[in-house]
């Protein structure tokens, strides 16, 4: 067994946290947010492979894990629907995961307000620093601190991230009043490959 400390508790660092303690070892997540990390909206796309990492991070999945879609839309600029096509999938919110991830983590394992500073390796392992100035020992540091992550800063500096110039946007509304919209705009395509833009 191995004593194992996880910078960053968000996504990536539960759900690394959750596996190493299924995996029998002694895990303690270090986030530097001092409360538990607020949602991030909805548009997360599930599939078996998530689920399954879910699964094996001892989190519940059954069919609270989202909503349910059975189809998609495209619209065009004007509203209307370009096409539409069957595509069931299972669509759920950044918190939604989270609250899974968090949940099957004993609170033990887990502290807020704990910002990493800093590690020093050595051939034993590792010393990890904390911005109170608490420094804990370890046998491994998984740095899951996120894109401006403090210990890649520290070992890799000259890797930085690069805006790659896209642009995304993303919105929700209630599924009521969406499916009303839908249906409301007939499209008479069924399949996506019969669509020019369904790619986009
Ligand atoms: C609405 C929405 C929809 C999305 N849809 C998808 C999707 O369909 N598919 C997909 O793959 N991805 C999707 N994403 C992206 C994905 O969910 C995020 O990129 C994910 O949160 C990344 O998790 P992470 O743990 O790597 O990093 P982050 O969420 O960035 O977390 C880093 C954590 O580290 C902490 N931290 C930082 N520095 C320190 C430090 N020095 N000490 C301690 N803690 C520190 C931060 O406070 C933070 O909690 C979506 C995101 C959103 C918001």
């Amino acid at each position: 067994m191995a004593r194992i400390l996880v910078s960053g508790g968000s996504l990536g660092g539960l759900m690394a946290a959750n596996a190493l303690l299924r995996a029998g070892h002694d895990v303690t997540v270090l986030e530097r947010s001092p409360r538990s990390l607020e949602g991030r909206g909805a548009g997360i796309v599930t599939h078996e492979n998530l689920r399954e990492a879910l699964r094996q991070c001892g989190a519940v999945v059954d069919e609270t894990l989202g909503v349910p879609v059975a189809s998609r839309v495209v619209l065009n600029a004007a509203g209307e629907a370009e096409c539409r096509w069957e595509h069931p999938q299972v669509l759920t919110s950044w918190g939604r995961l989270y609250a899974l991830l968090r949940a099957a983590l004993p609170a033990a394992n887990h502290r807020l307000g704990a910002a990493v500073a800093g590690v020093e390796q050595s051939e034993t392992g590792v010393r990890v620093r904390l911005a109170s100035g608490e420094s804990l020992a370890a046998d491994l540091l998984v740095a899951a601190d996120g894109i401006r992550s403090t210990i890649r800063a520290q070992l890799a500096p000259a890797v930085q991230p690069q805006y790659a110039g896209y642009i995304a946007g993303g919105a929700a509304c209630a599924t009521r009043r969406a499916c009303r919209a839908a249906r409301a705009r007939r499209c008479s395509t069924t399949s996506a490959s019969d669509c020019p833009k369904a790619s986009r």
